[in-house]
């Protein structure tokens, strides 16, 4: 595949806790392109044994973080694949401004741009209340909430009966930590973005119906444009 006119990304920007595992998903059927994460590039490559995965791997075995080039170099890679013909939606990166600047720099160099960057706004202690109140089945890893989804009986699981467990990562402070770090690497680029008029900002502390027709409308005209 050589360079086309499709080198155009959609970004899907949240702090953990702004449910944008679902919203992905939406809005990638909606606008009929790919979902890219770029944890799941990692390890697909070195899965597969790519030259990027094993350059990725030597740093990890090092117990280096893996360079924030060596992620765009896959992601641009993934532009290349056939079923990204009308663009990728990439769910949740950038996650900083050295990543932000290193992504818009391949994709100046392959004429390509970010079209829309959609981020969803959860106030920090709504973040916090979602996280923080998760609990685990010990015997079939089925998940439960305090508040939104609590198990009928205290403690134990409504599937199996097995004992409910809390996370280390779904520990109040580690919680509140995760969020902070988040937004402090993250709003940067947040507003960056909208300075130069691409951020889409919706509103993710309402029900999943509606932050859906939120998206969907946040998107309209990508969708025309990436089909025309
Ligand atoms: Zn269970």
């Amino acid at each position: 595949m050589g360079l086309q006119r499709h080198d155009e990304v959609i970004l899907l920007l949240g702090a953990p806790g702004a449910g944008k595992g679902t919203q992905a998903r939406f809005l990638s059927a909606t606008l009929g392109v790919p979902m890219v994460a770029s944890g799941d590039l990692l390890r697909e490559h070195r899965q597969k044994g790519t030259d990027l995965g094993r350059a990725a791997q030597e740093f990890m075995d090092r117990g280096d973080l893996v360079p924030d080039e060596l992620v765009v170099d896959m992601i641009v890679h993934r532009l290349d694949a056939p079923d990204a013909w009308a663009g990728v939606l990439l769910d949740g990166f950038p996650r900083n401004v050295t990543q932000a600047d290193a992504l818009e720099v391949r994709l100046v160099e392959r004429g390509g741009a970010i079209r829309v960057a959609v981020y969803v706004d959860v106030p920090t202690d709504v973040l916090i209340e979602r996280l923080a109140g998760r609990w685990m089945c010990r015997g079939c890893q089925a998940s439960f909430h305090e508040i939104f989804n609590p198990p009928a009986l205290a403690g134990a699981c409504d599937t199996c009966g097995g004992e409910l467990y809390q996370r280390a990562d779904d520990k109040r402070e580690v919680v509140t930590n995760r969020v902070a770090v988040y937004l402090r690497d993250t709003l940067p680029v947040v507003e960056c973005y909208e300075q130069r008029g691409i951020l889409r900002r919706i509103d993710g502390n309402q029900s999943i119906a509606a932050v859906k027709q939120a998206l969907r409308q946040a998107v309209v005209g990508v969708e025309a444009a990436l089909t025309a």
